[in-house]
């Protein structure tokens, strides 16, 4: 019996030496990733109660030599831990902003917005603001048609310091969302003193919805706050039509998935089909 646990323990340390390992090594290349230009930024639409296009969210996409396609979802949060998220960050802005200037040098696309996620490593440096000032300044972008997402995980900071910098970027004239709305601890407290602009509701209180109005009454109440507080609420990862038709019904007005089209690189089929 000994020695199997022995072996075991062996292969767990073995399973946990190499996540680490591949942790390093993601964290490494990451340093470089902008410099050897590995990012792109996909765009998935979003869109209104009649299914017509109001703009995109940009989602980052990274493809290493080595190690092919990574997932946000895996590099994001290693990026976080070091300080490359800072030039991520920046980069993301810069190419958000300049995708906004080419589409306002046409008269169908100049009303798009685009929503640009947020780090909260980012949104926590002192000049952040300044950043996003100078990246508009650079770029030439309305700011009127960019919105920061920033999530719940900034509640962990001083409330005070969060308010004041939001006002900040406010009066840059870009809007805020609240990603991810309803999975973390936001207290109702908190929520009433940000100055928001919109409510996303996360994808978790989508998954649910169906016409036997099971799982409703929480996705319900997400979006009735967000009303009551003036702000515009949009769902996200919206999938089937019943869904859409449930969430218009809760009163959602916005609403982005891959119902209405996947992330994509190359975003003009999704321009072309606009009416
Ligand atoms: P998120 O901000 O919540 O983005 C939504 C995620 O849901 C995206 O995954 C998107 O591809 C996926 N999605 C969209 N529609 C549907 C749907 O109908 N069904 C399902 N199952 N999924 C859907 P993605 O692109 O892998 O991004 C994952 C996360 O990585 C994002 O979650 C965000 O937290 C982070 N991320 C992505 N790009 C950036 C970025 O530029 N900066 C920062 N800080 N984080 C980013
Ligand atoms: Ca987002
Ligand atoms: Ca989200
Ligand atoms: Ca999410």
């Amino acid at each position: 019996a000994k020695k199997s646990n022995d072996a075991q323990i062996c292969f767990f340390d073995t399973d946990m030496e190499n996540a680490v390992k591949e942790r390093l090594k993601i964290a490494q290349a990451l340093a470089h990733a902008v410099d050897k230009k590995e990012f792109k930024l996909a765009f998935q639409p979003q869109v209104n109660r009649h299914g017509q296009l109001i703009g995109f969210e940009a989602l980052l996409r990274w493809s290493h030599p080595e190690f092919g396609a990574i997932s946000p979802e895996q590099f994001i949060p290693i990026a976080e831990t070091t300080n490359a998220i800072l030039p991520i960050g920046d980069w993301v802005l810069e190419q958000s902003c300049l995708q906004l200037v080419q589409w306002a040098s046409q008269a169908d696309t100049k009303r798009l917005n685009l929503s640009v996620n947020v780090s909260s490593e980012q949104f926590r440096r002192g000049d952040f603001v300044s950043r996003v000032q100078q990246i508009l300044l650079n770029s030439g972008a309305n700011p009127k048609n960019l919105r920061l997402e920033l999530t719940e995980s900034l509640m962990a900071e001083d409330i005070e310091f969060v308010v004041s910098q939001m006002h900040n970027l406010r009066e840059l004239g870009v809007s805020i969302s609240l990603d991810d709305f309803g999975t973390g601890y936001a207290s109702l407290a908190y929520l009433s003193q940000l100055p928001l602009d919109e409510l996303k509701i996360d994808r978790a209180f989508v998954k649910d919805l169906n016409k036997q109005g099971k799982g409703e009454l929480l996705t319900e109440t997400l979006i009735s706050l967000g009303r009551s507080m003036n702000l515009t609420v949009i769902a996200e990862g919206v999938e089937t039509h019943e869904q859409f038709e449930r969430l218009q019904e809760l009163g959602c007005e916005f609403f982005q998935g891959y119902l209405f089209g996947k992330p994509r690189t190359d975003i003009e089929s999704y321009l072309n089909q606009k009416s």
